[in-house]
């Protein structure tokens, strides 16, 4: 990283580790649990704190899938997508959609200045259809 006032601590180091492992998001809870079946202990108000810290540096992306809990991807290494999640068994996958029809529609039709958008569809996988 060469992010300048970002340095790696060694939750920063440990959490990075464990969303370079992981495909999908994970959350908080996740993180947790992977670091400690492996006996690395950080409690979660830390991975909690480095999150948001990773968040506001753009190393990591939070999304929310609507059932309250928080997950995260990093932002390295992945093109802008969005996600489809499976309401069953809560499989995410990652898609990548064309939406300059879309982005230019909104530009027409509002005033707003959009930063960035996030776009979740909920549904049932393969497995579970
Ligand atoms: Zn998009
Ligand atoms: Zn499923």
């Amino acid at each position: 990283m060469t992010k300048i006032g970002y340095r790696f601590t060694r939750p920063r180091r440990l959490i990075f580790e464990v969303l370079e492992q992981h495909i999908k998001p994970v959350s908080t809870q996740d993180i947790f649990q992977f670091l400690k079946k492996r006996n690395k202990y950080i409690d979660l108000t830390s991975i909690y704190r480095t999150l948001d810290l990773m968040k506001k540096a753009t190393i990591v992306n939070e999304i929310e899938f609507g059932d309250g809990k928080k997950r995260y991807e990093l932002v390295k290494g992945k093109n802008h997508h969005h996600h489809l999640v499976c309401k069953n068994c809560g499989d995410v996958e990652d898609i990548e959609i064309r939406e300059e029809k879309l982005m230019k529609a909104l530009k027409i039709e509002t005033d707003f200045k959009i930063e960035k958008h996030t776009l979740e569809f909920f549904g049932l996988c393969d497995k579970c259809k």
